[in-house]
This record gives C-alpha cells, structure tokens and sequence, in this order.
C-alpha cells in the first residue's frame, strides 16, 4: 500500500524542482555561508573552485600535508594497469615487511614464529604465509606494534565498534596523507570535490576537539571545506524534518550519510513530498546500503547514489564509481584479501561471487603497522578485471556489513546473524527499519518500524517470520514487535542484530 504513491515511484520526476539559485537562502543551521559564498553562487560557484583547487590545498601544504600531491599521483595510478598497480604494492609491502619486522617485537615474534623472512614478503600473495590479525590480538598488542623507530605516531584515536571493546588505534603522518588522498579520490568518483558544499549525515563522536587550538584548526578546515554536519543518530522524524531543512537553506552539492540513516531520510523526503532539489550525490557509507535503500535515495535524490566502505582503522577501503558495479579497493595504500575459513582451521581466498572476511593489511602505516587485520566486516568477492569506468583497481561488494554476532537456535545451535539480512531484504517492503534480538533466555524479539507512523504490520510480516525461525533457527519462536524506533548506538549506528550478554564481563 506504501508503494501505491505515484509521485515516490522510481525515476519520477519530485513534485516541483527549484533552480539552486532561487531565493535567499534562510541559515538556521551554523553552516559556514558568507557573503563571498551567496556570491560565488551567482557567479558559477568559482568561491567554490577556488576552494577546491588554491585555498584548501594550500591550507593542506601550510600545515605540511601533502595531501593533494598525493591525491594528483592517486588520480594518475587509477587509470594504470594491474601490473602497475600490483608493482605497488609489492614494493610498499616490501618496505613494510621490512620495516615491520626489525622495528617491532610483535612482528619479529610472528614472522620468526611463521618462519618467514622479511624479505620473503614479496607479492601481496606472500601474505598467506603469515597469521591473520585478529581483532582481539590486535587489541592486546597495541605497544607491541608499534615501531621502535621513525616514522613517528601521528594519529592516536580509539574504535569501540560493536562490541564494546575499544581498540586503539595509532598511525604515521604519512599514513593520515594516503588516507586523506584516498578519499579525495573516492569521494571524487562521486563527483564530490574540495571546496564543494557538503552536508554530512554522519555520526558524531569522530572529531571533537581537544582544546582551543584544535577547536580553531576544525573550524578553518571546516570552512574552507564548506562543510555542515548534521548528527545523524537519533532518526527520528523530528530529525528528519530539521535535516531536510538544513538541506533547503545550506543547499548542498553532496551529501555525505551513514546508509541507514540516509535511507531513513530518503523514506522521509518520499513520504512528506519535500523534495525540491534537482539531483544531490549522496555518498553512503558507515552502514549497511540494502538494494531498497539505494531505491529510495535515488528517488529522493537523483540517481547519483554512490556506496563507499571503510572503517576507522584505515578509512576509506573502497569506493563505488560512476559504473555503480561494485567498490573498487584503495589499492595503493592497502591490501584487501577477502578471506573464507575453513572447517580444519585454514583459511582459503573467497572465490568470485562468495563472501568473505575482509582482512586488511595497510601498506603506508609503518608507525603501528596492521598486517592481515581480520576487520569483522564481510563482502562479496569479485573477478579481477577491468570495469566499465575502464579502471583495473580490483572490486569487492556488495559489503555485506560486520560479521553478525551468533545466534542460538531452538536445539542450542550456533547461527550466524548473517542470517537475518535475508529476512530484512524480504521485508524490505513492508518495514522501514529492522533489528533482531536474542534476549538471555534465548528468545528473539524481531523489531520493525512499520512504513508508516502507527500502521499496522502485513500478515505477510507474520508469515515470512515464522517461515524464517522454522528454516534457520529450528522453530524457535520468534517474537514481531512492531516499535516506533529503534535506538542507535553510542557511534549513531543501528546493528541488524544484537544478542544480549549476562554483563560487560563475560
Ligand atoms: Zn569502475
């Protein structure tokens, strides 16, 4: 019934669509908007190209970022081809290795443990010659990764992810550089180019400033990025209707969102008739994007809909491009396997078309250096081969998000949470978000947000549930609970499934 609204159809056109220039804009949002912007608009947004291509590189060069020389060298090697581009990342790994092994205790230990020589890291195919990096290692072994050496630690910050867990993250000034650059690039497939207006849909919790100084430093950085930011954790409709405003007075060239959450927005705009912009580019990232996200945001925003995927501890990992088939890796600054286990303790290299771990080693942090670092995300392998863009960097995806927490079925069985993602998809029509519990007594509770405010559930909901409780979890009763929202996480994330632990110590 949801769907019988005409105008929310794909690839219509939004009820009325006004020119950017029209009217002045009303700011109630503290979005960086000056005079010289409202004139730089009138004048073919050239504020904005010199943003874009003097003032904010030159911001980068005084504050001794060579970001943006990077960024020209990244831009150049995405066209190369893949012995190029394997070359590469065969002499970064060699440094690494190199550098990994006489530098720090916990490498010399593993590699020596393995059997393997520093130098005999050659190819990204000599990684499987070394153990993965498993998140809780990883956690444990956060001063005995890091380099005795220069370069120096640039970067420290934390991940909490979902398990509550933090893990401390630290890199090279280098490594920030590669990062940076990297998402330049990504970002750019996505037409979205420094000096661009663009609103963020994001989490917070990311950038808080640790005094004055780095207070003044975000706010420059911010300005000269023409950036807003908009919390995107409590989805509310509330929020949702202040988010769209935003939208109307900053006018923005990009957006950039958590998934879920711009969906959310998207499904807001759709249902409240707001749209009134031609089309915005949205990068989606940080979340999950199902294919009926993707549906409601280019019908909420144009067609310009652009999935990225990456994580704290290294950024951007790969990016969707004009030809919308798959995220191509940064593979100049990473390593990307996407990794299968075996039931004898082995792993193998998912084959295409299969889902794996992905397990990340990063070539430009040789301050604390990750190598093989099972990331707890998982995505669907690729053939090599060159895209329609007639780019060769490898592509991965769909990202099928973080390895879910397991389950319990009725006989005590394990089950992965991964499961859940085929119950979501079927009833992608019928709710607008969607969370599984398994309380401590082993029930599940299955909470929906109807499309609607108040609207009650399809039977269908009903139907498909039990049918999916009676498949994967041994006729384990399985609870609907239709709710008004379902809450966030502290990092403004909703997970697809939790599954209630007895106390924070297990
Ligand atoms: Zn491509």
């Amino acid at each position: 019934m949801v769907r019988a609204r005409s105008h929310l159809a794909r690839g219509t056109q939004p009820p009325s669509v006004r020119a950017r220039d029209e009217g002045p804009p009303s700011i109630a949002a503290p979005a960086p908007v000056s005079a010289a912007t409202r004139l730089a608009r009138a004048a073919g947004d050239l504020y904005g190209r010199a943003l874009g291509d003097l003032l904010y590189p030159t911001w980068e060069r005084l504050r001794g970022r060579p970001t943006f020389a990077l960024l020209d060298h990244v831009e150049r090697t995405q066209w190369a081809g893949l012995d190029e581009l394997h070359a590469i990342q065969s002499g970064a790994l060699r440094r690494l290795a190199r550098h990994a092994y006489q530098h720090t205790a916990f490498y010399r230990q593993r590699f020596d443990a393995a059997g393997v020589g520093p130098d005999e890291l050659r190819r990204p195919e000599d990684l499987a010659r070394l153990p993965l990096l498993e998140r809780q290692d990883a956690r444990a072994s956060a001063e005995a990764r890091t380099s005795t050496a220069p370069p120096a630690i640039a970067v420290r910050k934390t991940t909490g992810g979902t398990t509550g867990e933090p893990m401390l993250i630290a890199y090279s000034a280098e490594s920030r550089h590669w990062r940076d650059a990297m998402r330049w690039r990504g970002y750019g497939w996505a037409g979205y180019r420094p000096g661009m207006r663009a609103l963020h849909f994001w989490g917070f919790g990311a950038q808080v400033p640790k005094n004055r100084l780095e207070k003044l430093k975000l706010d420059i950085d911010r300005t000269l990025r023409r950036d807003l930011y908009v919390d995107c954790t409590p989805r509310g409709e509330a929020c949702l209707a202040d988010t769209v405003a935003a939208i109307e007075s900053f006018r923005p060239d990009v957006i950039v969102a958590y998934s879920q959450a711009g969906a959310a927005l998207a499904r807001h705009v759709l249902a409240t008739g707001a749209r009134t912009w031609s089309t915005i580019p949205v990068v989606c990232g940080a979340e999950r994007l199902f294919p009926h996200d993707r549906v409601a945001l280019e019908s909420a925003f144009g067609p310009a809909v652009f999935e990225t995927y990456g994580c704290r501890e290294f950024m951007l990992i790969g990016s969707e491009c004009e030809a919308h088939d798959g995220l191509h890796l940064s593979m100049e600054s990473l390593i990307v396997e996407l990794l299968v286990r075996e039931r004898g303790g082995g792993v193998r290299a998912a084959r295409p078309g299969e889902v794996g771990e992905v397990v990340v080693t990063d070539l430009r942090n040789l301050a604390a250096p990750f190598i093989r670092y099972v990331t707890g995300d998982l995505a669907t392998a690729r053939a090599d081969g060159q895209c329609d863009c007639g780019r060769w960097l490898p592509r991965i995806g769909p990202i099928e998000g973080r390895v879910s927490e397991t389950l319990r079925d009725g006989a005590g069985n394990p089950v992965d949470g991964i499961v859940f993602s085929i119950l979501a998809t079927r009833l992608a029509h019928h709710t607008r978000q969607f969370q599984a519990v398994q309380h401590l007594d082993g029930t599940i509770t299955l909470k929906l947000v109807p499309m609607a405010p108040g609207q009650a559930l399809d039977r269908h909901v009903y139907h498909l549930t039990a049918w999916f409780a009676k498949k994967y979890f041994g006729g384990l009763p399985i609870t609907v609970q239709p709710v008004d929202d379902i809450p966030t996480t502290r990092a403004g994330k909703r997970n697809l499934v939790i599954v209630e632990k007895p106390g924070p110590q297990r």
